[in-house]
């Protein structure tokens, strides 16, 4: 089946008019998205960029060469590089201004001459592949390198990959085949360009919708299992990892210890200080412990102002020494009100039956014990299994 001119035309238009529909999609969620999602912008801009190169190539016989070839080319090089910025901002690095800079002034010039000549058609095509390609596998090469395997960022450099090589495809066989003078005269190879790159700009649109989700997702997902005030896991968080680290204690017979930790009279902090310093001393108390805890110690905010400390791959001895360490740990941040910590200590170190809420239920029961015995201190709970009840 032949292409007609016509349906070359009608691909372009389309092309443009998703492109800037994507654009717009893309502004919208620059606008909407929070500021450390960064790129969309820039690949929006790219797009729009993209949209009116493709409007001057459809407008050839229309317009003066210089603009439906020469400017149009510029704008698709111009667009390739505005896509790459964009995905450059995403992982926090900018283009240089140079980089624009150094590309328009070699860029304008060249092509202004390469369309002054309907007989440089070839080397004009040429150029725009080699040029548009060095752009593409650089952003594929800055996608591989910060996208860590995840899809939004895996789809993305496909695309890439598959337009570089439709590109190159192209490059070569304007080389080797003596081609139509003329966008639209009818060329298999045309056909095959034009509409493998329609697609491929769509998709590439797509893949920053899905990049940008994706970072918007994590970020969030990140919100909700921090505490706002003070950094350490939320309480939902801290079941979640809790359940895998019993999940793996189990698997692997290692031993898990769990504190509960409650802060002294912290009502009297409150009642005396104001609930801002109190709120402080919640801060301190949380890098205190911080600072005490090697990885991969978890740490979570149970409730007010009593926090649940993990410690995989550590028995009871060992805990009970890191909760001693916490207990007697000094304030932090300057000006904060010492406030001293009562800690309940558990163990789980046999393999057997048990879960976190049993493992924390019995922190809990030593943190009671502490409260009672006068505060300021650290007392354990300890666990036996049926199979250490049957041994005694
Ligand atoms: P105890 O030694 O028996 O633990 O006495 P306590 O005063 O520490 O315990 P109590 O449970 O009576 O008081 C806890 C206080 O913690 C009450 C509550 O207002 C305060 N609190 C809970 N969450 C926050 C918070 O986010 N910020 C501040 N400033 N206070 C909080
Ligand atoms: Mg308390
Ligand atoms: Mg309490």
């Amino acid at each position: 089946m032949s292409v007609s001119a016509l349906d070359l035309r009608v691909f372009i238009l389309i092309n443009g008019v998703m492109a800037s529909l994507m654009a717009l999609v893309l502004y919208f969620q620059s606008r909407t998205y929070p500021t450390s999602v960064q790129g969309l912008r820039q690949w929006a801009s790219g797009q729009l960029v993209g949209f009116l190169s493709t409007v001057l190539l459809g407008l050839q016989g229309v317009l003066p060469a210089i603009l439906t070839m020469g400017l149009s080319n510029v704008l698709v090089i111009l667009a390739a590089a505005l896509l790459l910025h964009g995905t450059s901002l995403h992982y926090g690095r900018a283009l240089p201004r140079l980089f624009f800079a150094v590309l328009l002034l070699i860029e304008i010039p060249l092509y202004v001459w390469l369309s002054s000549d309907l007989q440089l058609y070839v080397w004009r095509l040429v150029g725009v592949c080699v040029s548009v390609l060095v752009i593409l596998l650089w952003h594929a090469w800055v996608i591989g390198k910060h996208g860590s395997g995840r899809f939004a960022a895996r789809f993305t450099l496909l695309v890439l990959l598959a337009l570089a090589g439709v590109i190159t495809l192209r490059g070569v066989t304007a080389l080797l085949t003596p081609l139509p003078i003329g966008m639209f005269v009818s060329s298999p190879m045309q056909a095959v360009y034009l509409a493998s790159f329609s697609f491929g700009i769509l998709l590439l649109s797509i893949g920053g919708i899905l990049m940008a989700s994706e970072r918007l997702h994590r970020e969030l997902e990140q919100l909700a299992s921090k505490d706002s005030l003070t950094g350490a896991f939320t309480r939902r968080a801290l079941f979640e990892l809790g359940d895998n680290e019993i999940a793996r204690a189990q698997r692997q017979g290692t031993p898990l210890s769990a504190l509960m930790l409650d802060l002294d009279h912290f009502k009297v902090v409150n009642d005396t200080h104001g609930h801002y310093v109190g709120d402080q001393v919640l801060n301190d108390f949380v890098q205190r412990v911080q600072g005490v805890l090697r990885r991969p110690a978890i740490l979570g905010r149970y409730g007010g102002e009593e926090f649940v400390v993990l410690l995989p791959d550590t028995g009871r001895e060992e805990a009970l020494l890191v909760a001693e360490r916490i207990r007697a740990s000094k304030t932090v941040l300057p000006d904060v009100p010492v406030c001293q910590v009562s800690i309940g200590v558990a163990s789980f170190a046999h393999g057997g039956p048990d879960s976190l809420r049993d493992l924390i239920g019995r922190a809990d029961a030593g943190l009671y014990r502490a409260k009672e015995l006068g505060r300021n201190r650290v007392e354990e709970v300890t666990f036996t299994t049926p199979a250490n009840t049957a041994a005694a």
